[in-house]
C-alpha cells in the first residue's frame, strides 16, 4: 500500500532535538510491508469498520448520538501507526457540500448530540477556509468534538485568530493526541496556556505505541505532565489492526498491567482509559 512519508519542517526540528520518540512515530520503516499476524491482514484497510457507516462521503454514522466529519484527508505529517493511512472511500468535496450536508443530517436526525471533526485534521486546512468553517460550524447546536495533532505537529498553525474562533464556539471540546512526552514543546505549551485563557476544555488521547510508550514511567511522565498543564488524558488506544502498522503493535495483556500500575501511581484525573474498537461494538470498547 502506498502511503509516503510527509514529515513538515517543525516536525524535523523536533527530530533533531529529540531523535527517536518523534522520527519512530513519522518515518518510513522497511518493515511497514511485512505481514505476520492475520487480524492484521483482517482488518488490513478499514481495521475501525468505518465503511459501512457512511451517510455521506465525509460523514459516518457509527455510534448513536455522534457523527465524524471530515473536511480534508490531508495531514501535517504521516504518523505511521494511523489506522486511516490505507483509505481513500471518501471523495474530497467542498466544504460549502459538507456543511449542507452536515446540516441537512443533522435536522433530519435530532439525536445527534455530537459532531466529532476528525482526522484529516481539520486545522492543517489554509486559514482562511478554516476560519469560514469554524464559523459556519459555531452554528451548530451539537456539542463540537475537534480532534487534531496540530500541537504535536505544527503549534504555530494555532494562531491567535483560531483560537478565538474556537473560543466562540458555545459548547466545544479540542482533543490532543500526544504519544510521548517529548512531543509537549515550548511552542505546543505555549499554545496549550493560550487554549486553556480562551476557555477551551482540553482532552487528551494516546495510541499504545510498542518501543515508544508501551513504557510504564513513559506514560506516567505523559499523562502526569498532561494533568497539570490542564489536558485530562482521556483514551489509550489498542493500536487498530491497519495493513502497515503491525510493528507498533502492543499486546492487550502488557497494557493492563501498564494501566494497573498508572492507576496505583498517579490521581485519578491523570489516568485514561485503555480502550480499543470492537466490530459489532456500536461503542468503544473499555479493557480497563
Ligand atoms: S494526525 Fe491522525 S489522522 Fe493524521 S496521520 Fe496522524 S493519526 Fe492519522
Amino acid at each position: 500500500m502506498n502511503y509516503p512519508e510527509k514529515i513538515n519542517n517543525y516536525t524535523k526540528s523536533l527530530i533533531q532535538k529529540h531523535g527517536f520518540p518523534i522520527s519512530y512515530q513519522v518515518k518510513k520503516q522497511d518493515s511497514e510491508n511485512n505481514l505476520t499476524d492475520s487480524s492484521f491482514k483482517k482488518g488490513s484497510i478499514d481495521p475501525t469498520f468505518e465503511e459501512k457507516y457512511h451517510v455521506f462521503s465525509n460523514i459516518i454514522h457509527k455510534f448513536n448520538g455522534r457523527i465524524l466529519v471530515f473536511f480534508t484527508n490531508q495531514c501535517f505529517c504521516h504518523c505511521r501507526f494511523c489506522f486511516r493511512r490505507n483509505r481513500d472511500f471518501f471523495t474530497q468535496q467542498t466544504p460549502g457540500k459538507i456543511l449542507t450536508n452536515l446540516k441537512n443530517y443533522t435536522m433530519e436526525n435530532p439525536d445527534i448530540d455530537e459532531i466529532i471533526l476528525s482526522g484529516g485534521d481539520l486545522f492543517s486546512l489554509e486559514l482562511k477556509t478554516l476560519r469560514k468553517i469554524l464559523k459556519e460550524l459555531g452554528k451548530f447546536k451539537q456539542i463540537l468534538r475537534f480532534h487534531s495533532r496540530v500541537l504535536s505537529f505544527s503549534p504555530s498553525s494555532l494562531t491567535d485568530e483560531i483560537i478565538s474562533d474556537l473560543s466562540q464556539i458555545k459548547s466545544s471540546w479540542f482533543v490532543t493526541h500526544f504519544n510521548h512526552p517529548s512531543e509537549l514543546s515550548p511552542a505546543s505549551l505555549k499554545k496549550i496556556r493560550k487554549l486553556r485563557k480562551a476557555g477551551i476544555p482540553l482532552l487528551n488521547q494516546t495510541v499504545l505505541l510498542k518501543n515508544l510508550n508501551d513504557d510504564a514511567i513513559v506514560l506516567k511522565k505523559l499523562f502526569l505532565t498532561l494533568y497539570k498543564i490542564g489536558i485530562k488524558p482521556y483514551y489509550l488506544h489498542q493500536l487498530d489492526t491497519a495493513f502497515g502498522t503491525e510493528a507498533f503493535n502492543v499486546d492487550e495483556g502488557i497494557g493492563k498491567s501498564i494501566m494497573e500500575f498508572l492507576l496505583k501511581e498517579l490521581p485519578g484525573g491523570a489516568v485514561p482509559r485503555y480502550v480499543k474498537d470492537v466490530e459489532g461494538n456500536l461503542h468503544k470498547t473499555i479493557l480497563v
